[in-house]
């Protein structure tokens, strides 16, 4: 590429959300780079649930195939991480490494992190038998030995426990410390849910699968698979670098931005996926990839014509 081109796009994260986009964009022959880290949210999982044509799909095959396409339509995709932003005029200026990419517009697809709870075994497990998501990983465990182990967010936490019943009625809810008020204990053991009360210390693995829950006091409570609730953490330095700002809205405060993934107050900037929405599972962040392309698509086009008129007019 050379090294004063001004790309129409530059794509930060290559996940569901950033290759869908560029999938869009390319095919719109439209100048694409794509940055991508190399580290997607769901890379603990084996496989991936809810995506229609894709059920049980190794994630990473899915953006080995999403990179394959995109790349067949002219994208460029750079492997590095993005580690800042500013404008220049128009232009919007990303910094990779050594390399800057210029760019008339900018998507950021950053995805989340998972900030999950100091429970000794629960960072090895995720994703294998330490669990956040029943609808990614709820029927594979199903009446199965099941627990929830309540995480900083008590309303995340009584709602696992209230939902989990429906994919195996061998639960136990440890509060781990969590307030229950006597509402939701109530509505919890109507589910059949045993509650105990107490501190988790960690779990206990033996020949690679999890065997039970250590309590503070020794107690060890066999269980084959825990459900945690992570606080979810949005990677949108580079949003907030250009100057927007997080809301809150429900736990989890993120940048607003429009139906169409529009950053509020940032002129040719657009995010999608969990950057911006953190329930978003991997159909939904592609989805909001594409809209976000359509999107960027229309502002560019909205660009050229202002540029040609006024050269017609010259
Ligand atoms: C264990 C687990 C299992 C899951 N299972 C399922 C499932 O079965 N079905 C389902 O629908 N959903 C599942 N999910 C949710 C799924 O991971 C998300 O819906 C999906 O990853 C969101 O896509 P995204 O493109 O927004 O972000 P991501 O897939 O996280 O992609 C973001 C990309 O941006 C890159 N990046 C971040 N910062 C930078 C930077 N500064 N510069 C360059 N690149 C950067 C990252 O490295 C990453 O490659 C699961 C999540 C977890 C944690």
């Amino acid at each position: 590429m050379n090294e004063t081109q001004i790309l129409d796009t530059v794509i930060v994260g290559g996940g569901a959300a950033g290759l869908t986009a560029a999938q869009v964009l390319g095919r719109a022959r439209r100048t694409v780079t794509v940055v991508d880290a190399g580290a997607p949210r769901n890379a603990p999982a084996e496989h991936m649930h809810g995506y229609l044509g894709h059920d049980g799909l190794d994630p990473a095959e899915l953006l080995a195939i999403g990179r394959r396409e995109a790349q067949a339509y002219g994208v460029r995709i750079l492997a590095g991480a993005a580690t800042g932003v500013r404008r220049e005029g128009e232009v919007l200026v990303v910094t990779v490494g050594d390399e800057e990419l210029r760019a008339r517009t900018l998507l950021v697809a950053t995805g989340l992190r998972d900030v999950l709870p100091a429970i000794d075994g629960v960072v090895e497990r995720f994703g294998r038998d330490a669990l956040h998501c029943p609808f990614c990983h709820g029927y594979e465990v199903r009446d199965r030995p099941l627990a929830v182990i309540g995480g900083e967010i008590a309303a995340m936490s009584v709602h696992q426990a209230l939902l989990i019943p429906q994919w195996s009625r061998d639960l136990i809810f440890f509060t781990n410390g969590l307030e229950v008020d006597d509402a939701d204990r109530a509505k919890i053991s109507a589910r059949g849910t045993r509650i105990v009360d107490g501190a988790v210390a960690g779990l206990v693995v033996e020949d690679d699968a999890l065997r039970a829950v250590r309590l503070a006091d020794g107690t060890e409570i066999e269980r084959e698979a825990v459900f945690v609730g992570p606080r979810l953490e949005p990677q949108d330095e580079l949003l907030r670098a250009l100057g927007a700002e997080r809301v809150a809205a429900g736990p989890f405060p993120t940048v607003p931005v429009d139906p169409m993934g529009a950053v509020a107050g940032q002129s040719g900037v657009w995010a999608a996926g969990n950057v911006v929405n953190p329930m978003a599972q991997v159909i939904v962040a592609a989805g909001a990839g594409s809209v976000a392309a359509t999107a960027i698509s229309a502002h560019l086009l909205e660009r050229d014509i202002a540029t040609d008129l006024a050269r017609g007019a010259q």
